[in-house]
């Protein structure tokens, strides 16, 4: 306010003038909050905060953008990667689909549920990322959580559910090779359902054993 609007206009990009406090959490030596000029590059924010070994990093929140390693150049303003403050460091010891989950469980929790897309499809979205990670996916599960989530953005009433299917959707963006190596290849569709799990107890009363005849 002393030195002016002009003075401040120095700092910054063009469309994102002045500085900007971060909030940088996660994986990372030194966390805190880092006051910036807008247009500091993720990796140099990085370096200040001791977390350069980083597989990838959330900026805006889990609402926000999901980058990897070779994106590390680019930029914090609102040009190029816009934040309202947070930056989470995901070290490489991380296991990034449960960071994924935990975000979902976020959102499914946070919602009002006065929408169906937002109320009904975020748990689907959950459910078919289970799904994927735990190895029953196929290359239509990818198809459809990119298309259902790309659609709850679309349908939502309110920023919430706008936002809500980000973590998968930039994920699925800038990690493309994580998910691919999670489907099936080999086959069109795999039956979420366990069919012989769901009967393992009835099973082992009755003495019965479930045939190939039954899966089918
Ligand atoms: S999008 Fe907003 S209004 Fe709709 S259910 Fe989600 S939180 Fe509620």
């Amino acid at each position: 306010m002393d030195r002016g609007a002009g003075w401040f206009k120095l700092m910054g990009t063009p469309k994102s003038a002045g500085t900007k406090l971060l909030s940088v959490s996660g994986d990372c030596a030194r966390p805190g909050v880092y006051e910036v000029a807008f247009g500091l590059k993720v990796q140099d924010l990085l370096k200040m905060a001791g977390g350069l070994d980083a597989q990838a990093v959330q900026v805006g929140g889990p609402s926000g953008t999901c980058i990897s390693r070779g994106q590390f150049e680019r930029k914090l303003c609102f040009e190029d990667l816009p934040t309202g403050g947070s930056v989470i460091v995901i070290g490489p010891q991380r296991d990034l689909f449960e960071a994924i989950h935990n975000f979902m469980d976020f959102f499914i929790e946070e919602s009002c549920g006065w929408c169906v897309p937002c109320r009904a499809g975020n748990i689907l979205l959950k459910k078919k990322l289970e799904k994927i990670t735990s190895g029953k996916g196929t290359a239509k599960d990818l198809q459809e959580i990119e298309s259902w989530g790309k659609t709850i953005k679309a349908m939502s009433r309110c920023g919430l559910g706008q936002t809500s299917p980000n973590p998968i959707l930039t994920t699925l963006q800038n990690f493309r090779e994580m998910y691919e190596a999670k489907v099936r290849n080999d086959k069109d569709f795999i039956s979420e359902f366990d069919l012989a799990a769901a009967v393992k107890a009835a099973s082992s009363l009755t003495g019965q054993k479930l045939t190939e005849a039954h899966h089918e």
